[in-house]
Protein backbone atom coordinates (compact mmCIF):
# COMPACT_ATOMS: atom_id res chain seq x y z
CA UNK A 1 0.00 0.00 0.00
CA UNK A 2 0.96 3.35 -0.51
CA UNK A 3 3.03 5.46 2.01
CA UNK A 4 3.54 8.76 2.50
CA UNK A 5 6.67 10.00 0.94
CA UNK A 6 7.07 7.26 -1.63
CA UNK A 7 9.44 8.06 -4.10
CA UNK A 8 7.20 9.91 -7.05
CA UNK A 9 8.94 7.41 -9.64
CA UNK A 10 6.41 4.39 -8.18
CA UNK A 11 3.53 6.41 -8.40
CA UNK A 12 4.46 7.74 -12.01
CA UNK A 13 5.32 3.90 -13.31
CA UNK A 14 2.38 2.93 -11.28
CA UNK A 15 -0.05 4.59 -13.90
CA UNK A 16 2.26 3.91 -16.94
CA UNK A 17 1.64 0.41 -16.10
CA UNK A 18 -1.86 0.64 -15.50
CA UNK A 19 -2.94 2.68 -18.63
CA UNK A 20 -0.39 0.51 -20.73
CA UNK A 21 -1.20 -3.05 -19.35
CA UNK A 22 -5.16 -1.89 -18.85
CA UNK A 23 -5.66 -2.99 -15.43
CA UNK A 24 -6.30 0.25 -13.90
CA UNK A 25 -9.67 1.13 -12.56
CA UNK A 26 -10.45 4.98 -12.54
CA UNK A 27 -13.07 4.77 -9.67
CA UNK A 28 -10.63 3.55 -7.29
CA UNK A 29 -7.17 4.14 -8.79
CA UNK A 30 -4.77 3.89 -5.97
CA UNK A 31 -5.59 0.23 -4.54
CA UNK A 32 -6.14 -1.12 -8.01
CA UNK A 33 -2.55 -0.09 -9.58
CA UNK A 34 -1.00 -0.73 -6.10
CA UNK A 35 -2.41 -3.65 -5.05
CA UNK A 36 -1.85 -5.79 -8.81
CA UNK A 37 0.51 -8.43 -9.44
CA UNK A 38 2.42 -6.83 -12.09
CA UNK A 39 2.78 -3.30 -9.74
CA UNK A 40 4.34 -5.47 -7.02
CA UNK A 41 7.14 -6.63 -9.10
CA UNK A 42 7.92 -3.26 -10.41
CA UNK A 43 8.11 -1.75 -6.54
CA UNK A 44 10.14 -5.02 -6.28
CA UNK A 45 12.63 -4.59 -8.53
CA UNK A 46 12.95 -1.35 -8.03
CA UNK A 47 13.50 -1.56 -4.33
CA UNK A 48 15.74 -3.96 -5.23
CA UNK A 49 18.03 -1.71 -7.82
CA UNK A 50 17.87 0.92 -5.50
CA UNK A 51 19.37 -0.87 -2.79
CA UNK A 52 16.49 -1.02 -0.87
CA UNK A 53 14.86 2.51 -0.56
CA UNK A 54 11.82 3.61 -1.54
CA UNK A 55 10.87 6.59 -0.31
CA UNK A 56 12.09 10.24 -0.38
CA UNK A 57 13.71 10.34 2.86
CA UNK A 58 16.06 7.47 2.64
CA UNK A 59 16.80 8.44 -1.10
CA UNK A 60 17.29 11.86 -0.28
CA UNK A 61 18.72 11.11 3.29
CA UNK A 62 16.45 14.13 4.65
CA UNK A 63 13.14 14.21 5.89
CA UNK A 64 10.79 16.17 2.96
CA UNK A 65 8.52 16.43 5.91
CA UNK A 66 9.99 19.11 7.73
CA UNK A 67 11.11 22.52 6.84
CA UNK A 68 13.79 22.49 7.98
CA UNK A 69 15.40 19.46 6.00
CA UNK A 70 13.20 20.66 3.12
CA UNK A 71 15.96 24.18 3.18
CA UNK A 72 18.39 21.92 3.24
CA UNK A 73 17.65 19.72 0.42
CA UNK A 74 16.56 23.29 -1.55
CA UNK A 75 20.23 24.63 -0.66
CA UNK A 76 22.11 21.30 -1.70
CA UNK A 77 20.29 20.60 -4.70
CA UNK A 78 19.81 17.11 -3.58
CA UNK A 79 17.04 16.40 -5.65
CA UNK A 80 19.44 17.63 -9.05
CA UNK A 81 21.89 15.13 -7.08
CA UNK A 82 20.12 11.85 -6.50
CA UNK A 83 16.51 11.73 -7.77
CA UNK A 84 18.26 11.34 -11.39
CA UNK A 85 18.73 7.93 -10.27
CA UNK A 86 15.63 6.84 -9.10
CA UNK A 87 13.78 8.02 -12.54
CA UNK A 88 16.50 6.44 -14.85
CA UNK A 89 15.92 3.30 -12.88
CA UNK A 90 11.71 3.81 -13.13
CA UNK A 91 11.86 4.17 -16.99
CA UNK A 92 14.94 1.00 -17.84
CA UNK A 93 12.20 -1.12 -15.87
CA UNK A 94 9.53 0.45 -17.54
CA UNK A 95 10.87 -0.59 -21.16
CA UNK A 96 11.77 -4.01 -20.04
CA UNK A 97 8.40 -4.56 -18.50
CA UNK A 98 6.33 -3.31 -21.31
CA UNK A 99 8.50 -5.11 -23.39
CA UNK A 100 8.14 -8.61 -21.30
CA UNK A 101 4.26 -7.94 -21.57
CA UNK A 102 4.35 -7.47 -25.52
CA UNK A 103 6.63 -11.14 -25.96
CA UNK A 104 3.61 -12.37 -23.69
CA UNK A 105 1.41 -11.26 -25.76
CA UNK A 106 2.86 -12.34 -29.13
CA UNK A 107 4.04 -15.93 -27.57
CA UNK A 108 0.36 -16.45 -26.69
CA UNK A 109 -0.97 -15.74 -29.73
CA UNK A 110 -3.33 -12.78 -28.52
CA UNK A 111 -2.76 -10.28 -31.26
CA UNK A 112 -2.41 -6.46 -30.59
CA UNK A 113 -4.65 -5.56 -32.97
CA UNK A 114 -7.53 -7.96 -31.64
CA UNK A 115 -7.25 -5.85 -28.26
CA UNK A 116 -9.47 -3.41 -28.39
CA UNK A 117 -8.00 -0.01 -29.83
CA UNK A 118 -6.70 1.41 -27.32
CA UNK A 119 -3.90 4.24 -27.21
CA UNK A 120 -1.97 2.92 -24.88
CA UNK A 121 -1.31 -0.11 -26.75
CA UNK A 122 0.16 1.78 -29.48
CA UNK A 123 2.17 3.58 -27.54
CA UNK A 124 3.73 0.49 -25.88
CA UNK A 125 4.21 -0.89 -29.57
CA UNK A 126 6.17 2.31 -30.03
CA UNK A 127 8.06 2.34 -27.03
CA UNK A 128 9.16 -0.95 -27.51
CA UNK A 129 10.43 -0.62 -30.85
CA UNK A 130 12.29 2.79 -30.14
CA UNK A 131 13.70 0.39 -27.67
CA UNK A 132 15.37 -1.57 -30.20
CA UNK A 133 15.94 0.98 -32.31
CA UNK A 134 18.22 2.47 -29.47
CA UNK A 135 19.86 -0.56 -28.80
CA UNK A 136 20.73 -1.37 -32.18
CA UNK A 137 22.46 1.96 -32.51
CA UNK A 138 24.02 1.89 -29.48
CA UNK A 139 25.77 -1.34 -30.72
CA UNK A 140 26.77 0.03 -34.09
CA UNK A 141 27.99 2.93 -32.28
CA UNK A 142 29.82 1.00 -29.51
CA UNK A 143 31.74 -1.92 -32.80
CA UNK A 144 31.22 -0.28 -36.18
CA UNK A 145 34.43 0.29 -37.92
CA UNK A 146 32.99 2.58 -40.57
CA UNK A 147 31.46 6.08 -40.55
CA UNK A 148 27.77 6.21 -39.12
CA UNK A 149 25.39 8.75 -40.57
CA UNK A 150 22.01 9.80 -39.08
CA UNK A 151 19.07 10.73 -41.78
CA UNK A 152 16.26 11.67 -40.59
CA UNK A 153 13.13 12.39 -42.74
CA UNK A 154 9.19 13.62 -43.13
CA UNK A 155 6.61 14.64 -45.07
CA UNK A 156 6.63 18.24 -46.49
CA UNK A 157 3.08 19.50 -45.79
CA UNK A 158 1.87 16.25 -43.87
CA UNK A 159 -0.96 17.99 -42.42
CA UNK A 160 -2.46 19.37 -45.23
CA UNK A 161 -2.39 15.64 -46.65
CA UNK A 162 -3.95 14.59 -43.72
CA UNK A 163 -6.92 17.34 -43.91
CA UNK A 164 -7.32 17.10 -47.59
CA UNK A 165 -7.70 13.53 -47.79
CA UNK A 166 -8.69 12.34 -44.44
CA UNK A 167 -5.88 10.99 -41.24
CA UNK A 168 -6.74 7.16 -42.82
CA UNK A 169 -5.25 7.86 -45.83
CA UNK A 170 -2.48 9.57 -44.00
CA UNK A 171 -1.55 6.51 -42.28
CA UNK A 172 -1.62 4.40 -45.07
CA UNK A 173 1.13 6.89 -46.54
CA UNK A 174 3.06 5.73 -42.97
CA UNK A 175 2.77 2.40 -43.39
CA UNK A 176 3.87 2.22 -46.74
CA UNK A 177 6.95 3.61 -46.26
CA UNK A 178 7.40 1.72 -43.42
CA UNK A 179 7.18 -0.88 -45.57
CA UNK A 180 9.43 0.91 -48.29
CA UNK A 181 12.31 1.07 -45.28
CA UNK A 182 12.06 -2.42 -44.01
CA UNK A 183 12.55 -3.43 -47.79
CA UNK A 184 15.53 -0.61 -48.07
CA UNK A 185 17.40 -1.81 -45.12
CA UNK A 186 20.29 -4.08 -45.03
CA UNK A 187 22.86 -5.54 -42.33
CA UNK A 188 24.15 -2.30 -39.98
CA UNK A 189 21.00 0.03 -41.39
CA UNK A 190 18.10 0.65 -38.79
CA UNK A 191 15.41 2.44 -39.16
CA UNK A 192 11.88 3.83 -36.97
CA UNK A 193 9.23 5.97 -36.96
CA UNK A 194 10.02 8.37 -34.39
CA UNK A 195 6.24 9.98 -34.38
CA UNK A 196 3.64 11.05 -36.82
CA UNK A 197 5.24 11.43 -40.03
CA UNK A 198 8.94 12.08 -39.05
CA UNK A 199 11.07 8.52 -39.65
CA UNK A 200 15.00 8.03 -38.90
CA UNK A 201 17.67 6.01 -40.10
CA UNK A 202 20.59 5.49 -38.60
CA UNK A 203 23.44 3.56 -40.84
CA UNK A 204 26.96 2.74 -41.80
CA UNK A 205 28.83 4.19 -44.93
CA UNK A 206 32.27 5.17 -46.09
CA UNK A 207 31.95 7.93 -48.27
CA UNK A 208 28.79 10.71 -47.78
CA UNK A 209 27.67 10.07 -51.32
CA UNK A 210 26.82 6.35 -49.94
CA UNK A 211 24.16 8.53 -47.65
CA UNK A 212 22.83 10.61 -50.70
CA UNK A 213 22.62 7.15 -52.32
CA UNK A 214 20.76 5.53 -50.02
CA UNK A 215 17.96 8.74 -49.99
CA UNK A 216 17.54 8.81 -54.08
CA UNK A 217 16.74 5.17 -53.49
CA UNK A 218 14.11 5.30 -50.83
CA UNK A 219 12.88 8.48 -52.31
CA UNK A 220 12.34 6.80 -55.62
CA UNK A 221 10.70 3.64 -53.93
CA UNK A 222 7.97 6.22 -51.76
CA UNK A 223 7.06 8.40 -54.94
CA UNK A 224 5.62 4.98 -56.32
CA UNK A 225 2.62 5.51 -53.71
CA UNK A 226 -0.19 5.74 -56.02
CA UNK A 227 -0.79 9.23 -57.49
CA UNK A 228 0.19 11.67 -55.13
CA UNK A 229 3.58 12.59 -55.75
CA UNK A 230 5.08 13.06 -51.86
CA UNK A 231 7.51 15.29 -50.98
CA UNK A 232 10.27 14.37 -48.49
CA UNK A 233 12.82 16.63 -46.39
CA UNK A 234 16.03 14.60 -45.22
CA UNK A 235 18.35 15.84 -42.55
CA UNK A 236 21.74 14.43 -42.34
CA UNK A 237 24.25 14.20 -39.56
CA UNK A 238 27.45 12.44 -40.16
CA UNK A 239 28.96 11.25 -36.07
CA UNK A 240 31.99 13.18 -35.65
CA UNK A 241 32.53 12.32 -31.78
CA UNK A 242 30.72 8.79 -30.63
CA UNK A 243 30.92 9.62 -27.22
CA UNK A 244 28.40 12.09 -27.61
CA UNK A 245 24.78 11.03 -26.02
CA UNK A 246 22.45 9.73 -29.00
CA UNK A 247 19.90 12.05 -28.01
CA UNK A 248 22.26 14.94 -29.11
CA UNK A 249 23.05 13.31 -32.66
CA UNK A 250 19.18 12.86 -33.35
CA UNK A 251 18.56 16.71 -32.78
CA UNK A 252 21.29 17.21 -35.14
CA UNK A 253 19.57 15.16 -37.74
CA UNK A 254 16.23 16.74 -36.69
CA UNK A 255 17.86 19.98 -37.05
CA UNK A 256 19.42 19.67 -40.30
CA UNK A 257 15.74 18.15 -41.42
CA UNK A 258 13.84 21.51 -40.27
CA UNK A 259 16.27 23.52 -42.17
CA UNK A 260 15.95 21.05 -45.55
CA UNK A 261 12.16 21.56 -45.14
CA UNK A 262 12.78 25.69 -45.74
CA UNK A 263 15.27 25.13 -48.16
CA UNK A 264 13.80 25.81 -51.94
CA UNK A 265 16.81 24.26 -53.82
CA UNK A 266 17.75 21.31 -52.14
CA UNK A 267 15.75 18.37 -50.26
CA UNK A 268 18.59 16.60 -48.64
CA UNK A 269 20.82 18.63 -46.09
CA UNK A 270 23.76 17.82 -44.07
CA UNK A 271 24.08 19.36 -40.05
CA UNK A 272 25.90 22.40 -39.73
CA UNK A 273 26.49 24.45 -36.67
CA UNK A 274 24.66 27.60 -37.92
CA UNK A 275 21.54 25.44 -37.99
CA UNK A 276 21.51 26.06 -33.95
CA UNK A 277 21.49 29.31 -34.06
CA UNK A 278 18.64 29.66 -36.41
CA UNK A 279 16.59 27.46 -34.65
CA UNK A 280 17.35 28.91 -31.51
CA UNK A 281 15.95 32.28 -33.61
CA UNK A 282 12.81 30.91 -34.91
CA UNK A 283 12.21 29.89 -31.33
CA UNK A 284 12.95 33.63 -29.71
CA UNK A 285 10.59 34.84 -32.47
CA UNK A 286 7.62 32.47 -31.70
CA UNK A 287 7.94 32.82 -28.04
CA UNK A 288 8.05 36.90 -28.27
CA UNK A 289 6.21 37.77 -30.81
CA UNK A 290 2.94 38.03 -29.06
CA UNK A 291 4.59 40.21 -26.34
CA UNK A 292 6.34 42.32 -29.02
CA UNK A 293 2.68 43.53 -30.33
CA UNK A 294 1.16 43.84 -26.65
CA UNK A 295 3.78 46.17 -25.68
CA UNK A 296 4.40 48.22 -28.72
CA UNK A 297 8.22 46.92 -29.94
CA UNK A 298 7.37 47.14 -33.65
CA UNK A 299 8.03 50.11 -34.87
CA UNK A 300 6.74 52.05 -38.18
CA UNK A 301 9.62 53.60 -40.18
CA UNK A 302 9.23 54.99 -43.05
CA UNK A 303 11.96 55.58 -46.42
CA UNK A 304 11.11 58.59 -48.76
CA UNK A 305 10.76 57.99 -52.05
CA UNK A 306 12.35 60.67 -54.58
CA UNK A 307 11.92 61.94 -57.43
CA UNK A 308 14.95 62.34 -59.69
CA UNK A 309 14.16 65.73 -61.64
CA UNK A 310 11.95 67.70 -59.31
CA UNK A 311 14.45 66.91 -56.28
CA UNK A 312 11.82 66.18 -53.81
CA UNK A 313 9.88 63.65 -51.58
CA UNK A 314 7.25 62.27 -53.65
CA UNK A 315 6.10 59.28 -51.28
CA UNK A 316 7.34 56.79 -48.54
CA UNK A 317 7.24 53.17 -48.01
CA UNK A 318 6.80 51.84 -44.42
CA UNK A 319 8.82 49.21 -42.69
CA UNK A 320 8.45 47.28 -39.81
CA UNK A 321 11.54 47.14 -37.31
CA UNK A 322 11.48 44.97 -33.92
CA UNK A 323 12.84 46.89 -31.37
CA UNK A 324 13.71 44.39 -28.92
CA UNK A 325 14.37 45.74 -25.11
CA UNK A 326 17.00 43.25 -24.51
CA UNK A 327 17.94 41.72 -28.34
CA UNK A 328 17.30 45.66 -29.71
CA UNK A 329 16.90 46.40 -33.50
CA UNK A 330 15.62 42.91 -35.29
CA UNK A 331 15.38 43.74 -38.64
CA UNK A 332 12.71 42.18 -41.25
CA UNK A 333 14.36 39.52 -42.99
CA UNK A 334 15.57 37.72 -39.86
CA UNK A 335 11.53 37.61 -38.59
CA UNK A 336 9.44 38.16 -41.28
CA UNK A 337 9.58 34.64 -42.93
CA UNK A 338 8.72 32.96 -39.59
CA UNK A 339 5.98 35.11 -38.55
CA UNK A 340 5.05 34.45 -42.65
CA UNK A 341 4.87 30.81 -41.79
CA UNK A 342 3.04 30.88 -39.06
CA UNK A 343 0.07 33.97 -40.01
CA UNK A 344 1.33 36.12 -37.39
CA UNK A 345 2.11 38.67 -39.69
CA UNK A 346 -1.13 39.38 -40.53
CA UNK A 347 -1.11 40.90 -37.36
CA UNK A 348 2.19 42.71 -37.73
CA UNK A 349 0.81 44.27 -40.77
CA UNK A 350 -2.50 45.76 -39.39
CA UNK A 351 -0.60 47.29 -37.06
CA UNK A 352 1.85 48.96 -39.34
CA UNK A 353 -0.88 50.14 -41.12
CA UNK A 354 -2.58 51.64 -38.47
CA UNK A 355 0.37 53.72 -37.37
CA UNK A 356 0.45 54.53 -41.22
CA UNK A 357 -2.77 55.65 -41.38
CA UNK A 358 -2.27 57.29 -37.96
CA UNK A 359 1.04 59.21 -39.35
CA UNK A 360 -1.56 60.74 -42.56
CA UNK A 361 -4.07 61.78 -39.66
CA UNK A 362 -1.37 63.38 -38.09
CA UNK A 363 -0.42 64.83 -41.30
CA UNK A 364 -3.39 66.21 -41.83
CA UNK A 365 -4.66 67.35 -38.75
CA UNK A 366 -1.03 69.37 -38.40
CA UNK A 367 -1.78 71.13 -41.97
CA UNK A 368 1.50 69.14 -43.38
CA UNK A 369 0.71 68.19 -46.96
CA UNK A 370 1.68 64.38 -47.03
CA UNK A 371 2.75 62.38 -49.54
CA UNK A 372 1.46 58.74 -50.52
CA UNK A 373 2.33 56.40 -48.29
CA UNK A 374 2.79 52.44 -49.59
CA UNK A 375 2.23 49.41 -46.86
CA UNK A 376 3.70 45.94 -47.40
CA UNK A 377 0.84 43.33 -48.20
CA UNK A 378 2.26 40.11 -47.09
CA UNK A 379 0.69 37.02 -49.69
CA UNK A 380 -0.76 35.53 -46.66
CA UNK A 381 -3.53 38.01 -46.55
CA UNK A 382 -4.14 37.31 -50.19
CA UNK A 383 -5.38 33.77 -49.31
CA UNK A 384 -8.66 35.37 -47.43
CA UNK A 385 -10.93 38.40 -47.64
CA UNK A 386 -10.22 39.58 -43.66
CA UNK A 387 -7.55 42.24 -45.41
CA UNK A 388 -9.91 44.69 -47.28
CA UNK A 389 -12.43 44.99 -44.37
CA UNK A 390 -9.17 46.29 -42.55
CA UNK A 391 -8.31 48.52 -44.80
CA UNK A 392 -11.71 49.77 -44.94
CA UNK A 393 -12.63 50.02 -41.42
CA UNK A 394 -8.98 52.17 -40.78
CA UNK A 395 -9.81 54.63 -43.59
CA UNK A 396 -12.66 54.96 -41.87
CA UNK A 397 -11.53 55.23 -38.18
CA UNK A 398 -8.82 57.90 -39.37
CA UNK A 399 -10.65 59.22 -42.29
CA UNK A 400 -8.18 59.35 -44.73
CA UNK A 401 -8.05 59.72 -48.20
CA UNK A 402 -7.86 56.22 -49.93
CA UNK A 403 -5.13 57.56 -52.22
CA UNK A 404 -2.75 58.32 -49.71
CA UNK A 405 -2.26 54.96 -48.79
CA UNK A 406 -0.92 52.71 -51.27
CA UNK A 407 -0.05 48.96 -51.14
CA UNK A 408 2.78 47.10 -52.30
CA UNK A 409 2.44 43.56 -53.16
CA UNK A 410 5.19 40.68 -53.93
CA UNK A 411 3.75 38.80 -56.90
CA UNK A 412 5.68 35.53 -56.53
CA UNK A 413 4.31 33.37 -59.44
CA UNK A 414 1.50 33.63 -62.13
CA UNK A 415 -1.42 32.90 -59.42
CA UNK A 416 -5.02 33.58 -60.91
CA UNK A 417 -6.42 33.64 -57.13
CA UNK A 418 -3.77 36.21 -55.78
CA UNK A 419 -4.51 38.45 -59.53
CA UNK A 420 -7.91 38.34 -58.46
CA UNK A 421 -7.52 39.27 -54.79
CA UNK A 422 -5.51 41.79 -56.22
CA UNK A 423 -8.59 42.67 -58.63
CA UNK A 424 -10.83 43.33 -55.74
CA UNK A 425 -8.55 45.49 -53.74
CA UNK A 426 -7.89 47.96 -57.05
CA UNK A 427 -11.77 48.09 -57.62
CA UNK A 428 -12.16 49.49 -53.74
CA UNK A 429 -9.92 52.13 -54.97
CA UNK A 430 -6.43 51.30 -53.76
CA UNK A 431 -3.23 52.22 -56.04
CA UNK A 432 -1.78 49.03 -56.36
CA UNK A 433 2.89 49.05 -56.47
CA UNK A 434 4.11 45.70 -58.05
CA UNK A 435 6.92 45.20 -55.75
CA UNK A 436 10.35 42.93 -56.33
CA UNK A 437 10.08 43.75 -59.97
CA UNK A 438 13.03 41.20 -61.45
CA UNK A 439 13.80 39.45 -58.40
CA UNK A 440 13.34 36.18 -60.20
CA UNK A 441 10.02 35.43 -59.86
CA UNK A 442 8.18 37.96 -61.03
CA UNK A 443 6.85 37.36 -64.52
CA UNK A 444 5.84 39.61 -67.30
CA UNK A 445 2.53 37.59 -67.75
CA UNK A 446 1.54 38.96 -64.34
CA UNK A 447 1.45 42.38 -65.46
CA UNK A 448 -1.25 40.92 -67.80
CA UNK A 449 -3.19 39.46 -65.31
CA UNK A 450 -3.10 41.91 -63.01
CA UNK A 451 -4.31 45.93 -62.65
CA UNK A 452 -1.07 47.11 -61.11
CA UNK A 453 -0.44 50.88 -61.38
CA UNK A 454 3.21 50.88 -60.62
CA UNK A 455 6.01 48.58 -60.64
CA UNK A 456 9.31 48.86 -58.08
CA UNK A 457 12.14 47.43 -59.99
CA UNK A 458 14.42 45.36 -57.79
CA UNK A 459 17.69 46.44 -56.04
CA UNK A 460 19.09 43.43 -57.73
CA UNK A 461 17.96 43.54 -60.75
CA UNK A 462 18.50 47.38 -61.56
CA UNK A 463 22.04 46.72 -60.27
CA UNK A 464 23.00 43.54 -62.41
CA UNK A 465 21.55 45.55 -65.55
CA UNK A 466 23.58 48.27 -65.46
CA UNK A 467 27.26 46.14 -65.17
CA UNK A 468 26.41 44.95 -69.04
CA UNK A 469 25.47 46.97 -72.28
CA UNK A 470 23.18 44.24 -72.56
CA UNK A 471 21.43 44.49 -69.49
CA UNK A 472 21.02 47.63 -69.68
CA UNK A 473 19.27 47.79 -72.94
CA UNK A 474 17.01 45.13 -71.42
CA UNK A 475 16.13 47.51 -68.31
CA UNK A 476 15.73 50.44 -70.71
CA UNK A 477 13.27 48.18 -72.55
CA UNK A 478 11.42 48.26 -69.23
CA UNK A 479 10.97 51.38 -68.87
CA UNK A 480 9.68 52.04 -71.96
CA UNK A 481 7.30 48.79 -71.70
CA UNK A 482 6.23 50.62 -68.38
CA UNK A 483 5.75 54.05 -69.78
CA UNK A 484 3.67 52.32 -73.23
CA UNK A 485 1.40 50.75 -70.73
CA UNK A 486 0.84 54.07 -68.77
CA UNK A 487 2.44 51.85 -65.67
CA UNK A 488 4.34 54.02 -62.78
CA UNK A 489 7.80 52.64 -62.49
CA UNK A 490 10.02 53.77 -59.61
CA UNK A 491 13.93 51.71 -59.06
CA UNK A 492 14.25 50.34 -55.12
CA UNK A 493 17.87 50.04 -53.45
CA UNK A 494 19.55 53.05 -55.66
CA UNK A 495 22.91 53.93 -53.60
CA UNK A 496 25.38 55.68 -55.78
CA UNK A 497 25.01 58.62 -58.40
CA UNK A 498 26.15 56.55 -61.57
CA UNK A 499 23.07 54.66 -60.97
CA UNK A 500 20.74 57.85 -60.70
CA UNK A 501 22.03 59.10 -63.48
CA UNK A 502 21.71 56.21 -66.10
CA UNK A 503 18.30 55.91 -64.21
CA UNK A 504 17.14 59.64 -65.25
CA UNK A 505 18.36 59.34 -68.93
CA UNK A 506 16.44 55.88 -69.35
CA UNK A 507 13.35 57.55 -68.29
CA UNK A 508 12.77 55.96 -65.29
CA UNK A 509 12.60 59.18 -62.37
CA UNK A 510 11.33 57.66 -59.48
CA UNK A 511 13.66 56.25 -56.69
CA UNK A 512 14.12 54.92 -53.32
CA UNK A 513 17.08 54.41 -51.87
CA UNK A 514 20.15 55.03 -49.88
CA UNK A 515 21.49 57.39 -52.10
CA UNK A 516 18.63 59.44 -51.20
CA UNK A 517 17.86 58.64 -47.56
CA UNK A 518 17.67 55.70 -45.33
CA UNK A 519 14.59 54.44 -43.66
CA UNK A 520 13.38 56.70 -40.79
CA UNK A 521 11.52 56.71 -37.61
CA UNK A 522 8.16 58.53 -38.42
CA UNK A 523 9.31 61.76 -36.44
CA UNK A 524 12.19 62.14 -38.86
CA UNK A 525 10.07 61.82 -42.13
CA UNK A 526 7.48 64.07 -40.60
CA UNK A 527 10.04 67.10 -40.19
CA UNK A 528 11.46 66.24 -43.86
CA UNK A 529 7.73 67.08 -44.97
CA UNK A 530 7.46 70.13 -42.81
CA UNK A 531 10.92 71.01 -44.17
CA UNK A 532 9.48 70.30 -47.75
CA UNK A 533 6.31 72.06 -47.23
CA UNK A 534 8.04 75.36 -46.62
P1 LIG B 1 11.09 45.47 -49.55
O1 LIG B 1 9.62 45.67 -49.48
O2 LIG B 1 11.68 45.21 -50.89
O3 LIG B 1 11.74 46.73 -48.86
C1 LIG B 1 12.91 47.34 -49.30
C2 LIG B 1 14.07 46.90 -48.47
O4 LIG B 1 15.28 47.41 -49.03
C3 LIG B 1 14.03 47.45 -47.05
O5 LIG B 1 14.64 46.48 -46.21
C4 LIG B 1 14.91 48.68 -47.14
O6 LIG B 1 15.47 49.06 -45.90
C5 LIG B 1 15.99 48.18 -48.07
N1 LIG B 1 16.64 49.26 -48.81
C6 LIG B 1 16.12 50.42 -49.23
N2 LIG B 1 17.04 51.14 -49.91
C7 LIG B 1 18.16 50.42 -49.93
C8 LIG B 1 19.48 50.62 -50.50
O7 LIG B 1 19.78 51.63 -51.12
N3 LIG B 1 20.40 49.64 -50.31
C9 LIG B 1 20.10 48.51 -49.64
N4 LIG B 1 21.06 47.59 -49.50
N5 LIG B 1 18.88 48.27 -49.09
C10 LIG B 1 17.92 49.21 -49.25
P2 LIG B 1 14.01 46.05 -44.86
O8 LIG B 1 13.34 47.21 -44.20
O9 LIG B 1 15.04 45.30 -44.13
O10 LIG B 1 12.83 45.09 -45.30
C11 LIG B 1 13.10 43.87 -45.94
C12 LIG B 1 11.84 43.26 -46.48
O11 LIG B 1 10.96 42.87 -45.42
C13 LIG B 1 11.00 44.22 -47.31
O12 LIG B 1 11.52 44.25 -48.60
C14 LIG B 1 9.65 43.59 -47.23
O13 LIG B 1 9.54 42.51 -48.13
C15 LIG B 1 9.63 43.03 -45.84
N6 LIG B 1 8.94 43.99 -44.95
C16 LIG B 1 9.42 45.07 -44.30
N7 LIG B 1 8.47 45.66 -43.56
C17 LIG B 1 7.34 44.94 -43.74
C18 LIG B 1 6.00 45.02 -43.24
O14 LIG B 1 5.61 45.92 -42.46
N8 LIG B 1 5.12 44.08 -43.67
C19 LIG B 1 5.48 43.08 -44.53
N9 LIG B 1 4.54 42.18 -44.89
N10 LIG B 1 6.71 42.96 -45.00
C20 LIG B 1 7.64 43.87 -44.63
CA1 LIG C 1 8.12 46.74 -50.31
CA1 LIG D 1 11.05 45.63 -52.82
Amino acid sequence: MRQGGTCGCITAAMLVLGMALGFHDPLDRELEVYGNQKTDEFIHRFTAKMDGMTNCRDILGKDISKPKELAVIRKEGLIFQKCPRAINISIELLEEMLEDHLKYVTENNISLKDIPDNDMQSILKKIIRNRHFRRNVNQLLFSSTREIGFIQFDIRKFKIINDLYGEKFGDEILDFIEKQLRETCRENQFFVNLRSDVFMVVMEYDLEEELVTFIRLLEQKINSFKSIKLQMAYGVYTVDDRNMEMRQMEDRAAMARKAAKQNILSNILFYKEQFKESLYNRKFIEENMQAAIAERQFKMYLQPKYSITKNEIIGAEALVRWQHPERGMIYPSEFIPIIEENGFIKKVDYYIWEEVCHFIRNCILKNVACCPISVNVSRVHLQDNECIQVLSDLIMKYEIPRNLLELEITETADDPQLSRKALQLKEVGYTLLMDDFGSGYSSLNILLETPFDMIKLDKKFVENMMVSSKGRIILEQVVLMANQLKLGILAEGVETKEQIEQLQRMGCDQVQGFYYSRPMPNETFFTLLEKQNQ
